[in-house]
């Protein structure tokens, strides 16, 4: 039975570091079946809609999807369930992806692109798990309150049992691939919500943790630490408000935003969503220019995860890492090389 990707390249430059994701798919991946969706301003342009039921029901049946980005100046103003970014969050709740992966590794040759010193980022490679639809961002009750007395505006931060638990797990499954640590920030000293995610991911370590180490950080001092000594972490395992800014800021230690992927993961043996961190980049659109680093690394991650095809991915990531050391590079990481160019010298490198 043949796999399936489905192609959601939609905006800006999703199309042009879509199609050489594509293209490495059919070298590194030749028996798997893709297929192709429109998303967010181009959903919107064809259907009026930034995503189908269509659409979502492909997706569920899918075995990963690969979306480039969404959005531009083109769609900026519609109405709040008629912006392109309305269709990647019906995406992720549609998929109902509840773990969120961004890596920040530090390819030997791009070192020198970090704004820390090289010391500091050299070898660098840590997983950031965030935990992607509960939260402050989602917990009721919130609001506005303009009519009683003093204004006042506010969110609640709650986690529940089933919650924590699935995306810990998620997180010492991938430690088990890796070095074996989990880190689990929250700020416990102040916030109940706090102390209660570290309690229960305690239980789940105790339950499900074997050969996990598992440690605890105070957000703060995590986001302190991850610039003073990254190389300390393996994975973090975070909420989804300091995942949120956490895996920002871990971003940013390695360089380029043109290099970054992500996975958006559900529970086990449903489609997991593979993107770039970057967005549709309406600056250099159309002009072939975009690297395609991110996308193509974002297909290593759907190899890796939802595909099963781990030396695939293996491969596919050293090809990435050859074709910078022979010095392959797009703009952004001051070279010459077009988004198709790029490509070309990952391919050869595979
Ligand atoms: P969005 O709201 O969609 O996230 P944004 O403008 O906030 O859009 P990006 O689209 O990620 O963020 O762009 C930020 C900057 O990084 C832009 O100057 C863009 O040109 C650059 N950039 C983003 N992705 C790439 C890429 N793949 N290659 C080269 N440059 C990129
Ligand atoms: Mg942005």
């Amino acid at each position: 039975m043949h796999q399936t990707l489905l192609l959601l390249p939609g905006d800006g430059i999703g199309p042009e570091v879509t199609a050489e994701a594509r293209r490495v798919a059919e070298v590194v991946a030749p028996d798997l079946k893709m297929e192709e969706g429109l998303v967010g301003g181009a959903s919107i342009d064809a259907h009026g809609d930034p995503l189908t039921e269509e659409t979502l029901e492909r997706a569920r049946q899918a075995n990963a999807v690969l979306l480039g980005a969404v959005g531009g100046p083109k769609w900026v103003g519609s109405a709040r369930d008629k912006r392109p970014e309305a269709g990647l969050l019906a995406l992720r709740k549609g998929l109902d992806v509840f773990a969120n992966l961004r890596p920040a590794f530090c390819f030997p040759a791009l070192v020198e692109a970090s704004s820390l010193k090289h010391d500091v980022v050299a070898g660098l490679d840590l997983m950031i798990v965030r935990e992607l639809t509960g939260g402050v961002y989602f917990g009721q009750p919130r609001g506005i309150d303009e009519t009683s007395g003093i204004r006042r505006g506010y969110d609640t931060s709650v986690y529940t049992h089933p919650e924590i638990e699935r995306v810990a797990h998620v997180a010492f499954e991938i430690a088990r691939g890796r070095q074996g640590r989990v880190c689990s920030v929250e700020k416990s000293n102040v916030m109940e919500s706090g102390l209660f995610w570290r309690q229960e991911v305690t239980l789940a370590h105790a339950e499900m943790g074997a050969g996990v180490d598992l440690s605890h950080m105070y957000a703060d001092a995590c986001a302190m630490e991850l610039v003073r000594a990254p190389k300390q972490f393996d994975v973090i395992l975070a909420g989804n408000l300091f995942g949120d800014i956490l895996s920002d800021e871990a971003a940013m230690l390695t360089g380029s935003i043109g290099m970054l992927p992500s996975a958006s993961l559900g529970a086990p043996g449903t489609p997991g969503l593979y993107e770039p961190v970057h967005g549709s980049a309406p600056d250099i659109a159309g002009q072939g220019v975009a690297n395609p680093c991110a996308a193509i690394l974002s297909l290593e991650m759907a190899l890796r995860w939802s595909l099963g095809r781990e030396k695939a991915a293996d491969m596919l990531f050293a090809a990435v890492g050859k074709a910078l050391d022979q010095g392959a590079r797009t703009k952004d990481l001051g070279g010459s090389l077009s988004t198709s160019e790029m490509a070309d010298a990952i391919i050869a490198a595979l």
